[in-house]
């Protein structure tokens, strides 16, 4: 079945040429929907893959040194962008009401948001993932929005989540959501993605998104 497909590279590669080298290996007809989040300065469009970005601002357009806008990004080609990472909420201070400003925004403008959401070791999923997807999605038309389940516990550790945690998840955001698709991010790899996506609409890859041999196998 198809799925989405989403490659997350974060801060990675270094240089320009290296990403295009990604992307070109990555532009192949697959089965899924395939969606590449490279940083800022490399983002290219590509003839097979869907490009994304990995934040936006919470503002269209003004004032704001070094910021990136959702319509922005829409001009340059980018159809999804990932809201709410785990990585701009506990690094650069992202709360559920900045979170709820991109969604909207990125609504408004036309781009697809993917709100990532997960709890910390030793946190309540349930009360975490209920207060997140409340707040970050107040007011907020959710048809057609992607919601990434990502424990931050299972994020670039290789710890990935147990299937019936995934499971149990999947079917938590839905009955809060019901028009999501829910993927699922954190140490997928080419050894587990197979089983992780016959139970969700899709996975959000980081680590293994810039292993040419890795995502390849995730995604054909
Ligand atoms: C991510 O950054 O969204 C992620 C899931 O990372 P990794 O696959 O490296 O755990």
């Amino acid at each position: 079945m198809k799925k989405i497909i989403i490659a997350n590279f974060k801060m990675n590669p270094l240089t320009k040429k290296k990403a295009q080298e990604l992307f070109k290996a990555y532009d192949i007809k697959t089965k899924h929907t395939v969606v590449l989040c490279p940083p800022f300065p490399f983002l290219e469009k590509g003839k097979n893959y869907i490009l994304g970005a990995q934040n936006c601002f919470c503002r269209t357009e003004g004032p704001y040194t070094g910021a990136v806008s959702s319509k922005m990004l829409k001009d340059v080609g980018c159809k999804y962008i990932l809201i709410g990472h785990s990585e701009r909420r506990h690094i650069f201070g992202e709360t559920n009401r900045i979170v709820n400003h991109k969604i909207k925004l990125c609504i408004k403008n036309k781009v697809k948001p993917v709100l990532c959401v997960g709890e910390n070791a030793g946190e309540k999923r349930d009360v975490v993932l209920k207060k997140q997807l409340k707040e970050g999605l107040k007011d907020a038309q959710t048809k057609g929005i992607i919601i990434a389940y990502e424990p931050v516990f299972a994020i670039g550790t290789g710890k990935v989540c147990e299937i019936k945690d995934i499971i149990n998840s999947f079917n938590l955001i839905k009955k809060i959501v019901p028009d999501a698709k829910v993927l699922y991010g954190g140490s997928v790899n080419s050894l587990n993605a197979k089983e992780i996506l016959k139970v969700t609409d899709g996975i959000l890859v980081g680590g293994a998104s810039i292993n040419k041999k890795e995502f390849l196998k995730i995604i054909k």
